[in-house]
């Protein structure tokens, strides 16, 4: 299944180097073109990059962000204005991909709908998490890459979803690694932990860190936490420990990576985990 995605990330990296003829802009573009990618942007220093129109954050050194959500179009328009007054409109062709899609029926209504309490648990849950993902800091430490939180069995990819009694769940955010209880767990890139949660409904003892530009990392279901709020972490800095917190059915990781609301995929960040 990894080398699957890998292979597909592969294929789809862009790397545009130079600029049109004549002009004197550098831009490249570097990432998979593909649903759940992250793209690197790196341009001039001062340049002003828009997004579908959208403004998006740039680094002093002229670094910036691109991602596409799992259902993300067929085309993204990235417009890159340089110092000069020079603008160089950039269409992406973001490849399709297919999900997973698993039907189970006849489930006891117990154990697809919460109670009110549980509700309200995960309601306020999900609105700390929404507020770690609205951040949009200055540090460029994605620039830092990504790698394996922990090493495993990969046992849910990203973009998957489970249709419950006819009803669809959320398709599922990032991906799921198993591993031994206790295994320790390292930060995926450089950034700030933002987020040290002790025991949220779902997802358990879960960790945040903020890796800049609205790019943000989430790991889930946790034994233990090994850092606190505010910490900053190197890429591999042991961050906590594989558990079987919230709501599991045996001991995994859960890494989820996300550009403000939009998820990516993580293991389109990494390539295939080494033996
Ligand atoms: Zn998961």
């Amino acid at each position: 299944m990894i080398g699957r995605w890998a292979g597909t990330a592969a294929a789809a990296v862009l790397i545009v180097a130079g600029a049109p003829p004549g002009a004197a802009h550098e831009l490249s573009l570097e990432g998979p073109l593909t649903q759940g990618g992250l793209v690197i942007g790196r341009g001039d220093a001062g340049i002003a990059v828009t997004v579908d129109g959208r403004a998006v954050r740039v680094s002093p050194e002229g670094l910036f962000l691109v991602g596409f959500g799992r259902d993300a179009p067929p085309t993204v328009e990235v417009r890159v204005r340089y110092r000069d007054g020079v603008t160089t409109v950039r269409v992406l062709h973001v490849a399709r991909r297919t999900y997973q899609v698993q039907r189970i029926d006849g489930l006891p209504p117990r154990t697809v709908t919460p109670t009110p309490e549980d509700l309200e648990r995960i309601r306020l849950d999900g609105a700390a998490i929404a507020a770690v993902r609205a951040r949009d800091s200055s540090r460029a430490d994605f620039a830092s890459r990504f790698q394996w939180p922990v090493r495993g069995r990969v046992s849910g990819v990203f973009g998957s979803q489970r249709i419950l009694n006819g009803k669809p769940r959320h398709p599922h955010g990032g991906v799921d690694v198993v591993a031994p209880p206790g295994t320790p767990v390292a930060a995926s890139a450089d950034g700030v932990v933002v987020l040290a949660h002790p025991d949220m409904f779902l997802t358990g003892r879960t960790v945040m860190i903020d890796h800049g530009h609205g790019l943000a990392s989430v790991y889930a279901h946790m034994s233990e936490i090994l850092v606190t709020q505010g910490q900053r972490v190197a890429r591999g800095t042991p961050i906590g420990r594989v558990g079987a917190s919230g709501r599991v059915t045996g001991p995994h990781l859960h890494w989820g990576v996300s550009l403000f609301d939009t998820r990516l995929d993580p293991a389109l960040l990494v390539g295939p985990m080494a033996e």
